[in-house]
């Protein structure tokens, strides 16, 4: 198993907090009201739909995700942006103009 290259490393986790304060994002959980957060230590994939086609290994968004200790509602952010991983070499359509 590599699951240590799978997690973030404690860098990583420092520059999604700093991201997270920078930003000034509340951290009232929008289900339970309450603010005792766990950050995910590795990040998920999510794919992008298209209507009617099941893909798998299709093109996806790296997330970073922060998990409510309380109630276990889960926030995303999209990891590339905040510097967390590097774009990989894909098609990226940004969508329709
Ligand atoms: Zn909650």
């Amino acid at each position: 198993m590599t699951e240590e290259k799978e997690k973030l490393s404690k860098e990583q986790l420092e520059t999604f907090a700093g991201w997270l304060k920078e930003k000034g994002i509340g951290h009232r959980c929008p289900v339970c009201n309450s603010n005792d957060w766990t950050l995910g230590d590795r990040l998920i994939r999510s794919e992008f739909f298209t209507p009617n086609v099941t893909t798998l290994g299709g093109p996806s968004m790296p997330m970073a995700f922060m998990l409510c200790n309380n109630c276990m509602y889960v926030r995303q952010f999209a990891a590339i942006p905040i510097g967390l991983v590097k774009a990989e070499k894909q098609e990226e359509d940004p969508g329709g103009e």
